[in-house]
């Protein structure tokens, strides 16, 4: 191998030579179930009184780096307390980037649960900065005692805990992520992704706890397109990371769009509703199926365990009948034999356990060519 002074290898850090590149299939014309998007579309009108909006932007000039009339618009929607301070991001996943090039030094330590959102451990390698994880206890719950005794080991810059989890849908104890609170010795951030999937959450409780940060997202509740968070928390905090932004970082055409659609919220909270009420009708069928254990979810997708060693088998009979669900197979561990179908349309979802039950049929037998 080239290793050169001119050579990728002579200066390409190791630990990002050594990351593979975060993976996006092509879903093509497969019925798109791996992503968690929302699937529904906005009525006709709406999108009209949409585009009537954009003619007012002005391409040409930079966008308001404050964002002002989005982030009063955010405050409001997501409740964030009065007196508490909001930075926003190009998604969340930039605003996680952010928080860790704000602290990191090589020594310091990245902490989460096993297993979680895979951007925490790609960002702190991104930063340089150590990962560490705690295993899940068996339902996916979170193992209070394991945890504690891992952050008094490692004393973590900043633990990461998604509420409701990802991959898993489960929503940890609140008593649970309180004592995580209140034992980490640096940020707690707790990642709400999910929040319209779930009641819970821990916005109202921010300025409780000084190391309190909550992260939202519009990618989930149906603006994934838009790639817009917004992390909240005390000034104190929220005002040296916001020195990491890079100024104009949401764009005009997002800021008009977001404020229109936060201005009709009640479409969105319409398709959320829809996708909770069909998330436990797919809960009860994924129940029913024998050989399929599904796992609890408080979000739009439902993690389900496959007859041990099948899941490859599955998931790739799934995508030859026009299905695209998540292999989290490959991941290995507990994920070892798990699929992940995010809760598409009735008609997306009916499609996807007509294909399961056939999958399983024809999965049913380990293939004589796959020794
Ligand atoms: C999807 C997801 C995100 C990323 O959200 P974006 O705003 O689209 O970047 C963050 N955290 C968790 C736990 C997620 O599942």
């Amino acid at each position: 191998m080239n290793r050169g002074p001119q050579s990728p290898e002579g200066w390409i850090r190791p630990e990002i030579r050594a990351l593979s590149a975060y993976h996006v299939p092509d879903p093509g014309k497969l019925i798109k179930l791996d992503a968690m998007e929302n699937p529904y579309r906005w009525p006709d009108t709406l999108v009209d009184e949409w585009l009537g909006t954009l003619r007012a932007v002005e391409l040409n000039r930079y966008p308001d780096p404050a964002a002002g009339p989005l982030t009063a618009q955010l405050k409001r929607s997501m409740q964030v307390p009065e007196g508490m301070q909001v930075v926003l991001g190009n998604g969340s996943d930039e605003l996680i980037q952010m928080l860790a090039l704000a602290v990191a030094e090589k020594d310091r330590v990245v902490l989460s649960p096993d297993p979680t959102f895979v951007m925490y451990r790609m960002i702190a390698a991104f930063a340089g900065m150590q990962y560490r994880s705690v295993p899940l206890a068996d339902d996916f719950s979170l193992d209070v005692d394991t945890t504690l005794a891992a952050i008094d080991r490692h004393r973590p810059a900043i633990v990461f805990l998604a509420y409701p989890n990802n991959p898993t849908g489960t929503l940890f104890s609140a008593e649970g992520v309180e004592a995580v609170i209140r034992a980490a010795p640096g940020l707690v951030v707790v990642d709400e992704a999910y929040a319209p999937f779930t009641d819970a959450t821990f916005m109202s409780r921010l300025g409780e706890f000084p190391n309190l940060l909550v992260l939202r997202t519009v990618s989930k509740m149906g603006l994934a397109g838009l790639r817009l968070g917004l992390l909240a928390g005390p000034a104190a905090w929220l005002g040296e990371i916001d020195k990491v932004r890079l100024p104009y970082n949401i764009n005009v055409l997002t800021q008009a769009s977001a404020l229109f659609a936060l201005q009709h919220q009640a479409t969105l909270d319409e398709q959320t509703g829809w996708i909770r009420r069909d998330r436990a009708q797919l809960f009860a069928a994924l129940d029913d199926l024998a050989g399929v254990q599904p796992y609890p979810s408080e979000a739009n997708f439902i993690l389900f365990r496959t007859p041990a060693g099948r899941a490859d088998a599955v998931f790739d009979a799934l995508r030859v009948q026009g299905v695209l669900i998540k292999n989290l197979s490959p991941a290995g561990g507990r994920l070892q034999d798990c699929l992940r179908v995010t809760v598409g349309t009735p008609q997306e979802n009916a499609a996807f356990l007509a294909a399961l039950r056939h999958s399983l049929d024809s999965a049913a037998e380990p293939s004589f060519t796959a020794r």
